[in-house]
């Protein structure tokens, strides 16, 4: 797996982010799965919009 430098998305097999063409890392800690945007709290503190995993620390 990796993960945007951007926006922390985390892909599988993609080489460039499918969100916002930023460029992935391998090198990510963490993971915040959101499932329902509109109604996660966590994911309205990170700013995260779209269903998916999300890393917490990208390098
Ligand atoms: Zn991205």
């Amino acid at each position: 797996m990796k993960a945007c430098k951007n926006c922390r998305f985390i892909v599988q097999i993609e080489k460039i982010c499918p969100k916002c063409q930023g460029e992935l890392s391998e090198k990510f800690s963490g993971a915040i799965i959101v499932l329902d945007p509109e109604k996660s709290e966590i994911a309205k503190l990170a700013e995260l919009n779209t269903i998916g995993s999300y890393a917490v620390k990208v390098k």
